[in-house]
């Protein structure tokens, strides 16, 4: 189903202002309160760019679409979730800008990583499997996100643009829209020794002493990386070199840098972490998969085929928001935020084909701002038929299989409607919409499954119902 456009993304609700204040005097605090013995730690910083930081995350995301078409992504949610909030963990502490970081593991046992600019980093799961403990795979993280605060990725591809198209980058900078082009005429993409993936040993350096201290910062014992760097060497004595040091060359005395790093640092972090429990336990799961498939099949993910999503658990976890609380099935995710967010399984998110993303399994919670008079209250009825005639609008295959039923939902009155709508993924699905008046904002959610799954899906849309509280 799609969403309509007079929705807005934020709600006036009190609460959601006030938080982003708290945010920001905690910020502020901190800052205030971060020790000042970081004075000794070597300084990096990017080196020369054309590009602007922004374009770092345009070029990244043109990238990723084509690594991800060639990729055997393992989409499995929880060593995702578990890898990102690592990563993001680590990336909190990496100095510069800030990029929107994303992690996804690769079902590849090769040991590699790599990271494209502005945040796009891919672990194969053979980093997590080969990895001691957790402080080793995050020395492998931290050292690609090294690469991507210091921008080596656009600062190789400034240096083939220049070589290539001298009087293109007179002007500095190069204009908005140009990333695609570059791309193009340096023949910049996913591929082995693409520019953007091949960096040099001075890179290479600046990369482990920057991880060095994102380590230290996270209290990891920072030899840690250093050592599985070592230890993958050792393993492939006499062997093929791992595919790790094809894209990262070994710089020389990589072990004395990272310790003489450390000291500067004032010695190994107080209390530093090595492992943990989620760690062993993500290592022992995907030492239970089996070996992923030569061919890479799950590389190409046609029209035809799609899988089908998991049915919703029967376990369910707490989701909460400072005006809204609720249970949903632990193996859907949260995706979005402010006041509208959807809750899908993997795989319930689909494209439209038309560029866009659509839910074919799932519930979207959003809030509708009702249109009128605003001296007249609106009533419940009122605002829903406003709510669904706008959504047909987006959806004109969308029909009232059962009209408005009252019901209740966290102790608010509240309508419950059935409608029939076109499937992205082709047939008919059911749109389950049940609408709230919470002041002048109706709050609406709707559950949605294609028709012949809609009675697995049933019993899930009612229980987050049922578990609705507003605690505004
Ligand atoms: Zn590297």
């Amino acid at each position: 189903m799609r969403e309509g456009h007079n929705h807005r993304g934020i709600s006036c609700f009190g609460g959601i202002l006030r938080t982003g204040k708290a945010r920001a005097m905690a910020v502020a605090l901190f800052l205030v309160l971060a020790p000042a013995a970081q004075a000794e730690r070597t300084k990096l910083k990017p080196g020369w760019n054309l590009f602007s930081p922004a374009q770092d995350v345009e070029m990244g995301r043109e990238v990723s679409k084509e690594a991800e078409r060639e990729l055997p992504l393992l989409n499995d949610r929880r060593v995702d979730e578990y890898l990102n909030q690592l990563g993001q963990r680590l990336a909190r502490k990496a100095p510069g800008e800030r990029y929107p970081y994303q992690f996804k593991t690769v079902n590849d046992r090769a040991i590699n990583a790599f990271a494209l600019p502005g945040g796009f980093l891919y672990v194969n799961r053979g980093v997590i499997e080969a990895a001691e403990n957790e402080s080793q795979l995050a020395g492998v993280m931290a050292h690609e996100i090294g690469h991507v605060a210091l921008r080596h990725g656009t600062n190789q591809a400034s240096k083939a643009y220049l070589a290539q198209a001298p009087l293109a980058v007179l002007g500095g900078v190069l204009g908005s829209g140009t990333i695609g082009a570059v791309l193009a005429q340096i023949g910049a993409g996913f591929a082995t020794n693409s520019v953007l993936l091949k960096f040099s040993r001075d890179a290479e350096r600046q990369a482990d002493l920057m991880a060095t201290q994102i380590l230290y910062d996270n209290r990891y014992d920072p030899r840690a990386m250093a050592e599985f760097f070592q230890k993958i060497e050792a393993e492939s004595k006499g062997g093929r070199p791992p595919a790790f040091f094809s894209s990262h060359p070994n710089p020389e005395n990589r072990i004395e840098n990272v310790n003489k790093e450390i000291e500067k640092l004032g010695g190994r972090p107080r209390g530093y972490e090595t492992d943990s429990a989620e760690f062993r336990e993500m290592k022992r799961f995907l030492q239970s998969l089996p070996a992923p498939s030569k061919a890479g099949s799950q590389a190409r993910r046609g029209d035809e085929g799609r899988g089908r999503p998991p049915s919703p658990s029967d376990r369910y976890r707490t989701f909460e928001k400072n005006w809204l609380r609720l249970l949903y099935p632990d193996n859907w995710r949260v995706y979005g935020e402010g006041s509208a967010f959807t809750l899908a399984p993997e795989g319930g998110i689909v494209e439209d084909g038309r560029g866009g993303s659509s839910l074919a399994y799932g519930m979207i919670v959003s809030v509708f701002e009702p249109h009128g008079d605003r001296y007249d209250r609106i009533t419940l009825e009122e605002a829903t038929d406003q709510l669904i005639d706008d959504l047909r609008h987006s959806n004109p295959r969308m029909r009232v299989a059962r009209r408005h039923e009252r019901e209740r939902i966290g102790g608010e009155p509240a309508l419950s409607t059935l409608l029939s709508n076109e499937s992205s993924l082709g047939g008919r699905e059911y749109n389950w919409i049940v609408t709230v008046l919470l002041g002048e904002d109706l709050v609406y959610f709707v559950g949605v499954a294609p028709e012949g799954d809609y009675d697995h899906y049933e019993r899930a849309f009612q229980t987050v119902l049922d578990s609705v509280r507003f605690t505004r």
